[in-house]
């Protein structure tokens, strides 16, 4: 395979550009031809495809968001909509297209494949909510991120003995909130995968005061509640003066950490070496620090799995 396409698709991610840049890169090196794809599956539509050369990814391992732009497509999920994609990847002579996004862009993905079209799948976003794969692009930032603020919030929370509800991103996937609460030092962690009652977080929150804890953090998956609600029940149950923070989509932008440049550049090196072999239908993820792919049907059929390990861990860390 000589002619390329890369596009990404759905949520923006840190990581998503040091990806588009891997790939132009690595591509360009094994003599084959890079075009980008603008918004996602709307620029496959309506042709937003331009050719991309080591230089044009110059200066963007370290910026958040994607050059390419991303966006959401429902004409993508009509027949009519993916024959014209396919129209114009044959216009260009493009023979396989690089997909970076979530599981709803690897649909589109599989159908592409089913289309004739060989596609492969870098998982790119923030919620780590992909069960195929440990790892996903731009969660090492996004977590980082997260931390950095309870950080900050921890200091004036200790100083005026208050406790803080911490509202992080994820709707359906806690480990936004499980890793940034383990890392800084959350009292109580609450994620959609386990829920707990207002009573028993209370309960350990009073505990915590008299163990002598001057401020207590809980650090809250969107899909497990909302902020506000949490806390104006937290502080009627406890008694102690409580204020919500809702992170929101700071967690999205932000320079992209070490851990998801390196990713990004490995999983994009193993996404140009399958096209190049004309291998398609493969989402390509990481486990045990190895880059790995897997067929995109069985890979989008996996069940999430929780660390129950982690989120028990976090709750003798808070002793
Ligand atoms: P994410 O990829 O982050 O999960 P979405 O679920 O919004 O984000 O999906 C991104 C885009 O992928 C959609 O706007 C649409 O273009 C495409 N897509 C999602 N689901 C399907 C589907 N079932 N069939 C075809 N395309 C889909």
């Amino acid at each position: 395979m000589k002619k390329i396409a890369v596009l990404t698709s759905g949520g923006d991610a840190p990581g998503m550009n040091a990806a588009i840049r891997a790939v132009v890169r690595i591509a360009d090196y094994h003599g084959m031809e890079v075009y980008g794809v603008s918004r996602g599956y709307n620029g496959l539509i309506n042709g937003q495809i331009e050719k991309m050369t080591p230089r044009s990814v110059a200066d963007i391992i370290q910026r958040g968001g994607t050059i390419l732009k991303t966006a959401r497509c429902e004409e993508f999920k009509t027949e009519e909509g993916r024959a014209k994609a396919v129209e114009q990847i044959q216009k260009y002579g493009i023979e396989g297209v690089i997909v970076c996004g979530g599981d709803g862009s690897f649909r589109g993905a599989q159908l592409l494949s089913r289309l004739g079209i060989p596609t492969v799948g870098l998982p790119g976003t923030i919620d780590n909510d992909l069960a195929y794969t440990e790892y996903t692009l731009g969660f090492d930032t996004a977590v980082n991120t997260a931390v950095s603020a309870i950080n900050n919030i921890r200091d004036t929370m200790t100083s005026h003995e208050r406790v803080s509800v911490v509202e992080v991103m994820g709707r359906r996937c806690g480990d936004i909130a499980l890793y940034a609460g383990i890392a800084g030092g959350a009292e109580v962690i609450m994620v959609p995968e386990i829920p707990v009652s207002i009573d028993y977080i209370c309960q350990r929150l009073l505990a915590g005061k008299e163990r002598g804890k001057l401020s207590s953090i809980i650090v809250l998956a969107e899909g497990a509640g909302h902020g506000e609600e949490i806390s104006e029940l937290v502080e009627k149950g406890t008694g102690l003066e409580t204020r919500p923070v809702v992170l929101g989509h700071v967690q999205r932008g932000g320079t992209p950490t070490c851990r998801d440049r390196i990713l990004a550049s490995r999983m994009s090196a193993h996404a140009v070496k399958l096209l190049s072999k004309g291998v398609g239908n493969r989402l390509v993820g990481v486990k045990g620090e190895k880059i790995f792919d897997m067929d995109i049907d069985e890979a989008l059929a996996q069940k999430r799995t929780f660390s129950k390990e982690l989120y028990d861990l976090a709750i003798e860390l808070a002793n």
